[in-house]
C-alpha cells in the first residue's frame, strides 16, 4: 500500500519539546563505519563539559532520554559518572554504541549507575574485526550475542540499528525475521538509509561564500553511482517479509512536503509470530498520554513486555483490534501459544538528509537527533560542517547544475543562546 501521510500520525515533537537529546561525549571511535558522520578532531570532552550540555538539554529540549553518542561512548573515561548524573536529573540515559567494548561487568556497572538501555549499531559496512565480509543475516549471530547479554542483566532495553546501503537493501528481511524471533528481548529495530555527498559533482561554499573542500567531510565520497534507498522503499521491503508491519507515525522533511524522513511503527506479537501493528490512533494516545502524565514525549518504550495490556487500546485503534483478532484466532489454532507472552517492538526507518535538485538540503522536520554545539542546537548529522567551516555549507552546484536557491535561512548560523544556569 502506498504510504499516505493522512493515515499516519505526525509526531508532535519540536525543537523545544522533543523526547531525544543527542549528547556527543567524544569523537574518538574504535571502528570506522562507512556511514558515520563524525571524524576525530577534538577527542574526549571533559565531564564538566558534558554535564553542562545535559543541563542545557534539560532546559531547552525537555527530553525523555539523553542519547549518549560519539564517537564511541563506551570508551569515554567518565561514562559511569555521566550515566549517573543524567539519571539524577530524572532523564533516561541511553547509550548509542557499536558495542565492541561492551562486556558483562561494564554492563552491570552501567545498570547500577542508572542506564535505561542501549541502541547498538551493527551492520556489514563497519570493518568490524572478525566480521569482515559478512552479510546482514550472518551478523544476526553478533546481534544475538549482545541481545542475550543484555537480557541476562535484566531491566535494560536494547534497540539494534543499521545503515541500509543499496548493496544491503535486499538483506533487510533477514534482520526483520531475526527481530521477530527475539521480540521478547529486542525492543526495536532501526533502519537508517545511507547518504553521502559526492565531491565530483558538487560544489559548496561556506558562510563567507568561500568554496570549501568537501573531501574533508567524513560523509563525502569521490563519487557514488548507485541510487540511494528511500524510507518508503524500506517500508515496502519490510511489508514484503512481514505483512503485519505497518508504520503508524512519521516526521516529514524540512523542505520537501512529500518526504518521509522518519517512519515509526510498532508491531505486536509473540516470539516469531507478529499479530499486527499499532495504528496512528494508538500512537497519538501514547504520545499525548506520556506527555500528560510525565511531561515529556516518548521515543523509546522502556519495556516490550506490555503483555495483553496493549490490547486495552482496542477501542481507539484499528491496528490493535486487528492484532487482537489474530491473537484470538491463533490461540484457538495453537493452544500452546496461549501461554506465550505478548510483546511490542518498534520498527523505525530514517531517511538521512537529501540534497535536492536545486541544491537545498532536505533535513528531518523537528530533527530528533539535534545536538549541542557552542551554545547552539545543530543537526548532529551535519555538525562537522560547523566544526570545519563555522556553519552549514551551501551547495552552489549539484550534479553539474547551478543551484537555483541562494542561502536558505535555516542554514544561516544561529546566535548562541545564553549560558546554562546551575
Ligand atoms: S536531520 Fe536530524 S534526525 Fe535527520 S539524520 Fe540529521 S541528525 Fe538525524
Amino acid at each position: 500500500m502506498t504510504l499516505d501521510k493522512r493515515n499516519l500520525y505526525r509526531m508532535p515533537w519540536s525543537m523545544n519539546d522533543n523526547p531525544i537529546a543527542w549528547l556527543e561525549v567524544s569523537d574518538i571511535c574504535n571502528l570506522h563505519c562507512e556511514g558515520c558522520y563524525r571524524q576525530h578532531m577534538t577527542g574526549h570532552k571533559t565531564l564538566e563539559e558534558v554535564k553542562e550540555e545535559v543541563l542545557f538539554f534539560k532546559r531547552w529540549r525537555n527530553p525523555d532520554n539523553v542519547s549518549i553518542a560519539g564517537g564511541e561512548p563506551l570508551i569515554y573515561p567518565h561514562i559511569l559518572e555521566l550515566v549517573s548524573f543524567i539519571a539524577q536529573q530524572g532523564i533516561k540515559p541511553v547509550i548509542l554504541t557499536n558495542a565492541c567494548a561492551l562486556k558483562p561487568d561494564l554492563l552491570h556497572q552501567l545498570k547500577v549507575a542508572g542506564l535505561a538501555g542501549f541502541t547498538i549499531h551493527i551492520d556489514s559496512h563497519q570493518g568490524r574485526p572478525g566480521w569482515e565480509n559478512k552479510t546482514e543475516g550472518q551478523l544476526n549471530e553478533l546481534r544475538q550475542y549482545y541481545a542475550d547479554m543484555i537480557a541476562a542483566e535484566k531491566g535494560l532495553y536494547v534497540i539494534f540499528n543499521q545503515t541500509v546501503y543499496p548493496s544491503t537493501f535486499q538483506q533487510i528481511p533477514d534482520v526483520m525475521a531475526w527481530g521477530s524471533q527475539n521480540i521478547d528481548r529486542v525492543q526495536g529495530l532501526v533502519f537508517i538509509t545511507y547518504r553521502t555527498a559526492t565531491v565530483d559533482d558538487t560544489t559548496a561554499v561556506d558562510q563567507n561564500s568561500q568554496q570549501v573542500d568537501l573531501s574533508k567531510l567524513s560523509y563525502s565520497r569521490d563519487s557514488f553511482d548507485e541510487k540511494f534507498v528511500t524510507s518508503p522503499e524500506v517500508h515496502d521491503k519490510l511489508k514484503e517479509c512481514c505483512p503485519e508491519y505497518e508504520a503508524s507515525a512519521y516526521l516529514g522533511g524540512s523542505i520537501s512536503h512529500s518526504s518521509f524522513k522518519w517512519l515509526i511503527g510498532t508491531t505486536i506479537g509473540v516470539k516469531g509470530k507478529p499479530y499486527g501493528s499499532l495504528d496512528k490512533r494508538a500512537m497519538e494516545v501514547v504520545q499525548a498520554g506520556h506527555h500528560w502524565f510525565n511531561g515529556t514525549y516518548l521515543a523509546y518504550t522502556s519495556t516490550s513486555k506490555i503483555g495483553g495490556l496493549v490490547f486495552l487500546l482496542w477501542p481507539w485503534d484499528k491496528g490493535v483490534r486487528q492484532a487482537l483478532g489474530h491473537r484470538i484466532t491463533d490461540m484457538f489454532s495453537h493452544p500452546k501459544r496461549f501461554f506465550k507472552g505478548v510483546y511490542v517492538q518498534s520498527i523505525s526507518i530514517i531517511q538521512a538528509p537529501d540534497i535536492l535538485e536545486d541544491g537545498r538540503t532536505d533535513m528531518c522536520d523537528s530533527c530528533p537527533d539535534i545536538t549541542y554545539y557552542q551554545g547552539k542546537l545543530v543537526n548532529s548529522c551535519r555538525m562537522d560542517e560547523y566544526r570545519l567551516y563555522g556553519g552549514f555549507i551551501n551547495i552552489v552546484e549539484h550534479q553539474g547544475k547551478s543551484a537555483v536557491q541562494p542561502k536558505q535561512p535555516a542554514e544561516q548560523p544561529e546566535q548562541p543562546v545564553e549560558q546554562v544556569e546551575h
